[in-house]
């Protein structure tokens, strides 16, 4: 579980990806094999490798990912039909071991305003 993961490369730029949002704490891409049609991962820049490894003074960042997912997810069309999903271990189905906020969201659901 080191600091260096596939997102700590893409955060650096060493692996050229779109950033649908950046700012000073963190970054957010586009999830490689989505599993909804609309699925980001917002990802704090601090390499913190799972959400048990956050500490007390994590906790303004943590809120931060927290309200940006949400807009994020606003602005990519979910309306107020998303989830946010931390996977926590591997036995939990984390595989990438840099935390990272999943936003799922059915963009087509909310659009038919069902
Ligand atoms: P985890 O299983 O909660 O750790 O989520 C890791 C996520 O990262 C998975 O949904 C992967 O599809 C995604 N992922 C892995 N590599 C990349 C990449 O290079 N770009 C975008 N998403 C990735």
């Amino acid at each position: 579980m080191s600091g260096e993961t596939i997102f700590s490369k893409i955060i650096r730029g060493d692996i050229p990806t779109e950033f649908v949002y950046e700012d000073e704490l963190c970054v957010c891409i586009a999830d490689i094999n989505p599993q909804a049609p609309v699925h980001l991962l917002v990802i704090p820049r601090k390499p913190i490798p799972r959400l048990v490894d956050a500490s007390p003074e994590d906790k303004e960042l943590l809120g931060h990912l927290m309200i940006k997912a949400g807009d994020i997810a606003r602005a990519a069309g979910c309306g107020d039909a998303f989830r946010l999903i931390v996977n926590n271990g591997e036995q939990a189905g984390q595989t990438v071991f840099h935390l990272h906020l999943h936003i799922l969201g059915n963009k087509a659901y909310t659009e038919a305003g069902l």
